[in-house]
């Protein structure tokens, strides 16, 4: 039984590979996802039979289109758009936007398919999708930003829906990207529909704590595990890679739970600061300025930028990979576990390879994948678009109890299913098999289709 079901999976993957040539971090979540799920097929017969996995495994529809605009000098520029509507089991397809440059099919489709899972385990009325472009805001003005979104939105706008899809932010979208993408929403559909989007303004149908949702989220579910083990943040040292929303409320949250967060970077380099990092000046730095890191180091007299290498150098208790995909490998593994890092948490979604996941697993640290961790974001569009369709807006005190009580659920969730598939302390094949069994269920339900 044991080795027929490992065929299955192998042959899924090989169909994977095949199908999707070229889609590297695509295979790269469907092959984490894929090694939890032995375990369920084991019990699950009417999964193979009815290629369960494999449909999840394909997306519902993937959008490809073209997005011209043109500078501020005039000059034409052609960027391509992209939207994967990827499982719509559980609700309409939902999922962030990314613009940056290193955008493709592969990436988009990873990120689709980890928000599937992501989305389920919310509990939430949320299916996946992702969208985005190799488009680079970096630099570029308000007004360009906005002829961009513009066009991009001018495309997408048919293929969106409160009742269809609701698109978000991701790297490099945030609420001026959102404004500009609502507005023409507005303008072409003649439709004030407030749930077709989130992460919107506070003064427009945007919801309290969605901007700060994903890092605390990560934080609040670093608390659960280490409860667990009988242990809180306090005294303890994290590091957070990145600077953008989740690593800049995540040390927030830190900060507020007891510990420290001493380190964050962004492309260029990381800072230190054993004092802990002082947010009002971070903030300013990256939100206001969209500066670099290193004009922290030259306001905080107690810390120190280093130009390029690791922020993983930095010894700590809990490290938060927080910027982007593959940013922790095997030798920054080996250097946390060496340092006596005890836990790490992924803020951003897939930021630890595999190889960086399994000498975690063999050092004994504890290992949070972002699906579970960084679920905090999503949830809490799901609890804009709750507050959209009944017109309502809730305090930040109740919608932050809200984020706390759903990453507590999901550790939960995750914690105990890992214990009834025999893999006690396993959260990724926790969240892996308590995320698929949620959409699988829906998926049969629908017959096929
Ligand atoms: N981009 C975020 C994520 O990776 C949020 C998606 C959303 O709020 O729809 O989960």
């Amino acid at each position: 039984m044991v080795t027929e079901v490992s065929a299955v999976v192998e042959r899924i993957y090989g169909d994977v590979l095949r199908r999707n040539p070229g889609e590297t971090e695509f295979h790269q979540a469907v092959r984490e996802v894929l090694d939890s799920l032995a375990v369920v097929l084991e019990r699950h017969r009417e999964y193979t039979e009815m290629k369960t996995i494999e449909r999840i495994c394909e997306p519902e529809r993937q959008v490809i289109f073209r997005v011209p605009w043109q500078d501020d000098r005039g000059v034409v520029w052609i960027n391509r758009g992209f939207r994967v509507e990827f499982n719509s089991a559980l609700g309409p397809y939902k999922g962030g936007l990314r613009f940056h440059p290193s955008v493709n099919l592969g990436i988009v489709k990873f990120l689709g398919f980890e928000q599937v899972f992501k989305n389920a385990l919310t509990g939430m009325p949320i299916g996946g999708g992702k969208g985005g472009s190799d488009f680079d805001p970096k630099g570029r003005s308000d007004a360009e930003v906005m002829r961009f979104c513009q066009s991009f939105m001018t495309e997408l706008y048919r293929h969106l829906g409160e009742y269809t899809d609701v698109p978000a932010g991701d790297i490099g979208v945030g609420s001026r990207e959102i404004g500009f993408l609502f507005g023409q929403y507005k303008r072409i559909t003649n439709r004030y529909e407030s749930g077709v989007l989130t992460g919107k303004g506070l003064g427009w149908g945007g919801a309290q704590v969605r901007t700060e949702a994903t890092g605390y989220g990560a934080a609040f579910f670093a608390q659960a595990m280490m409860e667990v083990a009988g242990e809180s943040f306090e005294g303890k040292r994290a590091t957070v890679s990145g600077s953008g929303n989740v690593a800049v409320y995540g040390i927030e949250k830190v900060h507020q739970l007891g510990g420290t967060a001493v380190a964050c970077s962004d492309s260029t380099g990381y800072v230190v600061d054993d004092k802990g990092i002082d947010l009002e000046v971070l903030k300013q730095v990256k939100e206001i300025e969209r500066g670099r890191i290193s004009a922290y180091a030259d306001r905080v007299p107690s810390a120190h930028y280093v130009e390029g290498g690791s922020i993983w150098d930095v010894p700590c208790d809990v490290a938060v990979p927080s910027a982007t995909q593959n940013e922790l490998d095997a030798d920054a593994a080996a250097t946390l576990a060496r340092n006596r890092c005890r836990y790490v948490v992924e803020g951003a979604n897939m930021p630890t390879t595999p190889e960086a996941v399994r000498i975690f697993r063999e050092a004994g640290v504890g290992f949070a994948p972002g699906k579970a961790a960084n679920a905090g974001g999503v949830a809490t569009s799901a609890l804009e678009m709750q507050q959209n369709a009944s017109r309502d807006r809730w305090t930040f005190e109740h919608s932050e109890a809200r984020l706390e009580e759903i990453m507590r659920g999901i550790h939960t969730r995750c914690h105990r299913t890992a214990e009834e598939y025999g893999a006690p302390g396993d959260l990724v094949l926790g969240a892996n098999v308590a995320g698929f069994l949620e959409v699988a269920d829906a998926v049969h339900a629908h017959g096929l289709i």
